[in-house]
């Protein structure tokens, strides 16, 4: 893809640019000059999909391992974890109460007239709603339960993220303890495995912007314009809260606690937020967001190694926003007016459940389900928001992905880690060593 000698990120730019006016160019029906171009787009996308999935097991195993290892004793652990689940705990609540204002401000759910017909419910709410009927707040109880797996190999083969990192962060603890014959050995394969997947990702990158162009514009194709009119008051009210995130939140705390430059961070990791952008999963972004943060941005792989991959998981900023703010918004439209008490409770478990759930596209559904239970609306409700769920899962996703390359910088800079963000666009040759 080195078409142009033009920067990744601008690759990439371009591409989502020409995606968009393709993806209207085709439209729904998916066909151009009698082709079905859509199912192109969908062939190179997946293919693109696949290749970033296929690096994520092996890298959070390895990343995590080599990361905790790394971080030496105990007491440096208990630290770095304390600090990175602090920073998750506050951006998360941060973001919430972004939302919880801008919803009750604009309330973008208040109009006169029955839901569905206002605001046309999608089709699929039947078949969602079947699948979605049993959950409550029990549901809240297996998200946490599957934190430790049973079978380590089933919960990878499934994606189940958390049970991964919870036996990764045992393992590289323990990898520190055993004799050095062992641990030596250890250290050095699981090192050299994190090196092999870096590279993985730094070829499957150069077919970003490829991957980006067939992506949006499928996604475009398939949702048009059509659908965003009835939406457009909740699509913006989502849109205005995670730009405040973005734009105002995120860069003051890199500035105030990073004390870098949130211009050039942003610019640092800009291929990871176009990537989360189109792929929807901040999952299947891990290793681009770890190359860039460590590579652009300079920060140790000590601290990516631990901060990222806990990060793509448990810290979902943008989806916690937009949990509330669609629960809200659903209430709104069923003229139910929530409680302050019943407010607490939907931030609550927007927090909670933004911890638990995959980062994979669309998982947000799942947590609003469970929270649209948890308080009594009705569940067909999500049936009002479907049609501009993916845009917006676009856009949380890039969202929860920039805090956690926020959360990387700010937590390295508390760390007394020396070089980062110091100089524009800092590459480094070779990846970073270990320590
Ligand atoms: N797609 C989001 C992510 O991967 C999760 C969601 O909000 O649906 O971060």
């Amino acid at each position: 893809m080195k078409l142009l000698n033009l920067k990744l990120h601008w690759q990439i730019l371009i591409a989502l640019a020409l995606a968009i006016v393709a993806g209207l160019v085709v439209g729904q029906d998916g066909l151009l000059l009698g082709v079905n171009v859509v199912a192109v787009f969908d062939f190179v996308g997946q293919l693109f999909l696949n290749a970033l999935k296929m690096l994520i097991v092996p890298l959070i195993v390895s990343s995590i391992i080599v990361g905790v290892a790394g971080i030496g004793g105990s007491d440096a652990l208990g630290r770095l974890g304390g600090k990175t689940l602090g920073y998750y705990a506050l951006t998360s609540t941060f973001a919430i109460v972004v939302g919880l204002l801008v919803v009750n401000l604009v309330q973008p759910g208040v109009v006169d007239g029955s839901p569905e017909q206002v605001f046309g419910l999608s089709e699929d709410t039947e078949e969602l709603k079947e699948s979605l009927s049993d959950k409550g707040a029990d549901d809240i109880v297996a998200i946490f339960l599957r934190m430790i797996p049973t079978n380590v190999v089933a919960a990878a083969s499934a994606g189940q993220m958390l049970g991964l990192i919870f036996f990764s962060l045992l393992y590289g603890f323990f990898l520190t303890r055993v004799a050095n014959q062992y641990a030596e050995v250890q250290y050095n394969f699981w090192q050299g495995m994190f090196e092999i997947m870096m590279r993985m990702t730094d070829l499957v990158m150069r077919f970003a912007p490829l991957g980006v162009f067939a992506l949006v514009a499928e996604t475009v194709a398939n949702t048009g314009l059509a659908a965003f009119a009835p939406l457009a008051k909740f699509f913006f009210t989502v849109v205005a809260a995670l730009a405040i995130h973005f734009f105002v939140t995120l860069p003051l705390l890199l500035r105030f606690l990073g004390r870098v430059h949130p211009a050039r961070h942003y610019r640092a990791v800009s291929p990871a937020l176009l990537t989360a952008f189109s792929t929807a999963s901040s999952s299947a972004t891990l290793p681009v967001t770890m190359d860039c943060v460590e590579k652009n941005a300079g920060v140790s792989n000590k601290t990516t190694s631990f901060v990222l991959p806990l990060g793509a998981t448990v810290n979902m900023d943008g989806t916690a926003l937009y949990e509330c703010v669609a629960v809200m918004f659903i209430a709104q439209a069923y003229g139910i007016e929530l409680s302050l008490a019943t407010q607490f409770t939907v931030v609550l478990l927007a927090l909670l459940t933004s911890i638990g759930v995959a980062g994979i596209p669309a998982a947000s559904l799942v947590a609003i389900s469970i929270i649209l239970a948890a308080v009594g609306l009705p569940l067909e409700g999500i049936g009002l928001i479907l049609a501009v769920d993916r845009v917006l899962d676009m856009m949380r996703t890039a969202v929860n992905v920039t805090s956690d390359s926020c959360g990387a910088v700010i937590i390295a800079k508390s760390e007394g880690e020396q070089g980062i963000l110091e100089q524009e666009g800092k590459r480094s040759a070779e990846a970073a060593p270990a320590n």
